[in-house]
């Protein structure tokens, strides 16, 4: 299976090491030419506004945009604001997704922590459901999903911060900053699968 990361900006490198664990030699994508032939790509964290504005200058938001109609797409916290239809601000974004979001979402005491949580979809990897260690760092919520989302996981609050449409795939946490790489192999499951 061919999957690529998306290396314009952010913690695109903690990806490609978690995907070579688990057997995956990833594609580096830079240039719309990167994205052919790849099952599915990884929007890492990071800055979204720069990620943005970037993949416009490399023309690539109408490549990514033609791709995720078809290829499983995984945005993790600033990739899952670009991912959204809507971010209540003014910046570039895939909107693919039927999402919206708010960005830097916690204050500044908590602007980065962790918790464990409770992923049902994770079973489909790994039969042993046991929490999941997801690592906020100045993440979005996903304030608001259509009937087409699937919301995968929720704080305690109820706030959602992971949610799936299709095969794209939403996390407002960084799978890729843990040692757990249920996530990892669940996108691969689903860059996987058939059309729907
Ligand atoms: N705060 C960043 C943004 O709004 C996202 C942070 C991250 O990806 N860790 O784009």
């Amino acid at each position: 299976m061919k999957i690529g990361v998306l290396t314009l900006q952010g913690d695109f490198d903690e990806h490609i090491t978690v995907l070579e664990k688990i057997g995956v030699n990833p594609v580096k994508v830079r240039l719309p030419e990167h994205i052919h032939e790849l099952d599915g790509l990884i929007i890492p964290g990071g800055e979204s506004t720069t990620i943005g504005k970037l993949a416009q200058e490399y023309g690539l938001i109408q490549p990514i945009r033609q791709f995720g109609q078809e290829k499983a797409i995984w945005g993790t916290c600033a990739g899952a604001i670009l991912l959204s239809r809507d971010a209540n601000r003014s910046q570039p974004l895939l909107e693919l997704m039927d999402i919206t979001v708010e960005r830097n979402a916690f204050g500044r005491q908590s602007a980065s922590f962790e918790i464990h949580l409770d992923i049902p979809a994770l079973e489909e990897v790994d039969p042993k459901n046991r929490p999941y260690p997801a690592i906020f760092i100045r993440a979005p919520l996903i304030k608001s999903v259509e009937d087409n989302v699937e919301i995968l996981a929720r704080l305690p609050d109820g706030s959602i911060v992971a949610a799936r449409q299709g095969r794209l795939l939403a996390s407002a946490f960084h799978p890729e900053l843990t040692d757990d790489d249920r996530f990892h192999r669940y996108f691969l499951k689903l860059a996987g699968s058939q059309s729907e």
